[in-house]
């Protein structure tokens, strides 16, 4: 589509595989990690469950979606069943009960965007987010699991990803860039896209799990197990794809017309979603669909001066992929 736009990619990639697997390797947590977590949440549980008997919770976010690095903090959700709650209450009166155990720091922020309690766990180290009836966010961090038991090659591309935007410093949507969440959307879009294609459309296909979250319907196939092998008509390398990722949101993709949905495994168009103009602070200049809110565009914390910022990185990670003899050096390289 667009004139600048790559097909031919450098002839000696495979050789930087190796490097990245290496990468995505060092940054996996190890499983000691998943222990601890166990164990806060175990603690996190005795205290909930004698406050409020009913109450369940729920780990969502990196910790839980498969694309969390090591030493990450780890997000959860506090169930409430009624929806009709004082969020700030609860949060107060939680608080107060952690206050009590052997936790650090504990505080809760009644007015954040998304109210919390923070905490810190002295025994396990972990600090931990607690939030309450944000049950969407769980959904959507089970479909992201659900995505990245398919293909071994999302887990690694969406690191290998996470990492260059962190190290990059656009990975902070207080400044107008992405979220992880964002992100990962976007790997698992560019792989559903890929021909043949390295992932299925889980949304499109017959429902084998079904929810109704805040009067959202969420359905999709989760017997991810039987899509074993999907991928494998497709044999791109991590390299490959990387290269071919950058390349695309670089020179390829069409800012002015097109919205990436994973919810359709297909672009769609902003003039189909009227995401064509700005409303309030909705500028809709880089468009990421929510796979379940779907009037919802993870892009929207994106303003003037931050689409160039992002787009001058995609460029100079595309150039940096095409040309530089030692990609995996200066693809990090702290801004
Ligand atoms: P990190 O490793 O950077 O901490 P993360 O996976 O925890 O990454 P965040 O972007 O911090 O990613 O988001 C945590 C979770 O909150 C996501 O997995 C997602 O479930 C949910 N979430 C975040 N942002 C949104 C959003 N704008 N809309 C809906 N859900 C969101
Ligand atoms: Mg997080």
């Amino acid at each position: 589509r667009n004139y600048r736009s790559r097909t031919e990619c450098r002839g000696d990639i495979q050789r930087l595989n190796a490097s990245f697997l290496a990468i995505y390797e060092s940054l996996i947590p190890p499983e000691e990690e998943k222990e601890k977590q166990k164990q806060l949440m175990a603690l996190l549980d005795k205290h909930v469950t004698k406050e409020w008997p009913e109450a369940r919770l729920f780990l969502y976010g990196s910790c839980a979606n498969s694309f969390g690095f090591r030493k990450s903090d780890i997000d959860v959700c506090l169930a409430m069943g009624d929806a009709d709650i004082d969020k700030a209450q609860i949060l107060l009166k939680l608080a107060d009960i952690l206050k009590s155990d052997n936790l650090e720091n504990v505080q809760a922020l009644t007015r954040a965007r998304v109210p919390i309690v923070k905490l810190m766990d002295p025994t396990t180290g972990i600090s931990c987010d607690i939030c309450v009836n944000n049950l969407l966010a769980v959904i959507n961090t089970k479909l992201l699991r659900d995505y990245s038991k398919i293909d071994v090659r999302l887990r690694q591309l969406a690191f290998i990803i996470k990492h260059w935007a962190k190290s990059r410093g656009v990975n902070e949507t207080y400044q107008g860039t992405l979220s992880s969440y964002a992100y990962v959307l976007m790997c698992i879009h560019f792989l559903q896209m890929r021909t043949p294609s390295i992932l299925p459309c889980l949304q499109e296909m017959e429902t084998t799990y079904k929810i109704n979250v805040d009067n959202v319907e969420c359905c999709y196939f989760d017997k991810v197990e039987k899509l074993e092998g999907f991928g494998s008509r497709n044999s791109e390398s991590i390299a490959q794809l990387v290269w071919a990722f950058f390349n695309y949101w670089a020179h390829s993709h069409d800012y002015a017309n097109d919205v990436i949905s994973i919810r359709t495994g297909s672009l769609v168009s902003k003039r189909a979603k009227d995401w064509t103009r700005r409303i309030g602070n909705d500028r809709h200049l880089i468009c990421i669909e929510d796979p379940f809110e779907v009037s919802h565009d993870l892009g929207r914390v994106v303003d003037k001066r931050s689409i160039r910022v992002l787009r001058e990185e995609f460029e100079r990670a595309a150039e940096i992929m095409q040309y530089d003899p030692n990609p995996c050096v200066k693809l990090f390289e702290p801004y």
